[in-house]
């Protein structure tokens, strides 16, 4: 890191996470457009509070139990959500015990980039990583190498788990008969409209979560499992989420202050 960012520095946070972002663009992981994307997430979390808000507990705890379920689970991971929580999806895999399979999936792809993020999460010693040079095919429905996915990867996985995922793609998926976790701060967003389970929390944040979910519950029988999974209805969700960025905007427009 070239400049040190002090603790006590009230956005200690954010500040991190832009320089490891940066230092993953300048190591060919992330793209400019992924620097884009992130202020988008960060005006959210903003409003939010940079906080888990109880609606993005319920998604996350839906999230493990549909990890846990599911017989081909998989985490698709991309540039910004390597670069910022590698070490978190580490954990995640580990606490799956690598019973799902981590691919590498890009938006921008070149196989370079892909080996890149790849290496990468194989430092942070990543359970269940698929090789880049797996056998490929592509989403029904998405042209050029967007669509690009790994046969024993995301093309055969009955649930699959985004983060900072474009729309289209996650529509795609869906339209595929996959159930489609995304972790997407931004409620309005399409991927966060077309998800089967919105989770509107920042990404390192969410998959901290998901993590303590799977170890609290991993002594609970499929039946248990799937009564949460069936009690779930996520435009619910998304509700709570518009409703919390209405209550702050509203609270902060009658005091005139935060
Ligand atoms: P969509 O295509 O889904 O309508 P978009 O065009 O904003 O949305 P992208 O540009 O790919 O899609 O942006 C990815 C999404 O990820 C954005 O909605 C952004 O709010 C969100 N995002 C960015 N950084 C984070 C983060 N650290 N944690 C969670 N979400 C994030």
């Amino acid at each position: 890191m070239e400049f040190e960012i002090p603790r006590s520095h009230p956005r200690y946070w954010s500040l991190v996470a832009r320089e490891r972002l940066v230092e993953a663009f300048e190591k060919g992981l992330v793209v400019p457009q992924g620097l884009i994307a992130h202020g988008r997430g960060e005006c959210f979390d903003y409003i939010l509070g940079e906080e888990t808000r109880d609606f993005a507990l319920e998604a996350e705890r839906v999230s493990a139990a549909y990890l846990l379920l599911s017989s081909r689970p998989v985490i698709s991971v991309n540039g910004n959500y390597a670069a910022l929580a590698a070490e978190e999806i580490a954990e995640l895999s580990e606490a799956l015990g690598g019973r799902a399979i981590v691919e590498v999936n890009i938006f921008y792809r070149t196989e370079e980039r892909v080996r890149r993020i790849y290496e990468f999460l194989r430092g942070f010693r990543v359970r269940g990583l698929l090789d880049p040079g797996c056998q490929k095919t592509r989403v029904p429905g998405l042209e050029s190498p967007r669509g690009i996915v790994c046969r024993d990867g995301i093309a055969s996985a009955d649930f699959v788990l985004v983060a900072i995922e474009d729309g289209d793609r996650t529509e795609a998926l869906v339209a595929w008969g996959k159930k489609v976790s995304a972790i997407d701060l931004n409620p309005f967003s399409r991927t966060a409209q077309k998800a089967s389970v919105s989770i509107i929390d920042e990404a390192v944040r969410a998959t901290r979560s998901i993590t303590r979910f799977l170890d609290s519950m991993s002594s609970m029988s499929r039946e248990e499992l799937r009564s949460v999974v069936e009690a779930y209805d996520n435009s619910r969700i998304l509700a709570r989420a518009f409703k919390a960025i209405l209550e702050r905007l509203s609270e902060a427009a009658l005091a005139g202050r935060l």
